[in-house]
């Protein structure tokens, strides 16, 4: 669906990751907007801003020809891709070290 909305052909890998970036820096902002007001307004901009995201994610699969489906489904098919569980186990504090 993604790859018609936005046609990879029209940028570049590059482009679509700087557009991913960015679009998280604006969920993060409407994340935050939301904690401090609590309304319904502010929610709906988070629901806006992650399905913008979401949008990105798929843009960079498409624009680095990597089928999405195919990837995703590898990369969880045994559970969690770290602890190997369902539900994950891992903790907030392990997840950060697997990134150290
Ligand atoms: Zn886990």
């Amino acid at each position: 669906m993604f790859e018609e909305i936005y046609p990879s052909s029209r940028r570049t890998l590059e482009h679509a990751g700087l557009h991913l970036a960015e679009e998280m820096g604006e969920l993060s902002e409407k994340i935050l907007a939301y904690r401090g007001a609590r309304d319904s307004v502010n929610f709906d901009q988070v629901k806006a801003e992650a399905a913008d995201l979401i949008s990105c994610f798929f843009g960079v699969f498409n624009s680095s020809g990597i089928d999405a489906a195919k990837e995703i489904s590898a990369h969880f098919s045994n559970n969690c891709h770290e602890c190997h569980k369902m539900p994950c186990e891992c903790s907030f504090e392990k997840i950060l070290s697997y990134k150290s």
